[in-house]
């Protein structure tokens, strides 16, 4: 699952190749990812401008010349990825059985034409168009709470929130209603990073772990960020995660103690961790 580290980045480069180019083409080779009737999305979509893309949350914000959002909900494996020949970003030769939409791009300023689709293994994603002001109407969307880069999001904020969740810490670190942004395995590094055993329950921290939680949220989000954007430049199908340090590492040694690292799979999530250096 895409997370703030990869999307943040993903909603730059989105921004930076095709902000101010209209779309030129839409297709839809698997309509059930698109929340709309056919027809009204391709309509919605033809001509208009994209001005940025934004990150909230999971969600990719595309804002229109019309006042109209794209907003993506990749779930579980959506992703975008560069059409080939369309401006040499090197995308893969061969058309993507996984292609749900594809757009094409042009601009006023030069000839080259970018082809971007969305892409989904497992076709779970949703792609809504509705009116900026009707944003509060996406499914999920409207129910997330702040996302966990905001700088709205202080520490008294987290805090705060903090105090009406209860369950395993780790369940409530990628419960969106509580931050938004957080997935399976960036819960994991930040709950490594805070020493934390991910299902300890919330009620069991006293406050300097609660604040040891939030910087370490911060921290990790912010380190992994800059890791993301060198691996994957402008391959934003790429989703780097070798580098963790946790997540997906059982068995292997703890970079901080060398102790083997635990895995377990309650509800099929594996949850890595290491039991020294987050005793329960
Ligand atoms: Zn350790």
């Amino acid at each position: 699952m895409p997370e703030i580290p990869e999307l943040e980045h993903v909603a730059q480069v989105l921004t930076e190749r095709i902000g101010g180019r209209s779309i030129s083409s839409v297709e839809v080779p698997k309509p059930i990812v698109v929340r709309l009737p056919r027809p009204d999305f391709e309509a919605g979509l033809l001509g208009a401008r994209i001005e940025h893309v934004e990150r909230r949350g999971k969600f990719l914000l595309w804002y229109t010349d019309r006042g109209s959002v794209m907003a993506v909900n990749p779930m579980l494996n959506g992703r975008f990825q560069w059409m080939a020949g369309a401006d040499g970003l090197g995308a893969p030769l061969k058309a993507h059985a996984r292609t749900c939409v594809a757009l094409r791009f042009a601009s006023e300023h030069d000839d080259a034409r970018l082809g971007l689709r969305y892409i989904d293994e497992r076709v779970l994603g949703k792609i809504y168009l509705v009116d900026a002001d009707e944003l509060d109407s996406v499914p999920v969307l409207n129910e997330q709470g702040p996302d966990a880069l905001d700088p709205a999001l202080t520490q008294e904020l987290f805090l705060q929130r903090l105090k009406r969740h209860r369950g395993q810490v780790k369940n409530v670190l990628v419960n969106a209603k509580f931050i938004a942004g957080i997935g399976n395995a960036y819960s994991d590094e930040i709950l490594f990073a805070a020493g934390l055993h991910p299902f300890t329950k919330v009620s069991e921290l006293d406050e300097s772990r609660r604040i040891a939680l939030y910087e370490a949220m911060v921290e990790t989000l912010s380190w992994a960020g800059a890791i993301c954007a060198a691996q994957i430049g402008d391959q934003i199908d790429r989703k780097p995660r070798d580098f963790l340090r946790v997540h997906r590492k059982g068995g292997e040694p703890c970079p901080s103690c060398g102790a083997a690292i635990s895995e377990v799979s309650p509800k099929r999530r594996v949850t890595s961790f290491c039991r020294a250096c987050q005793p329960g």
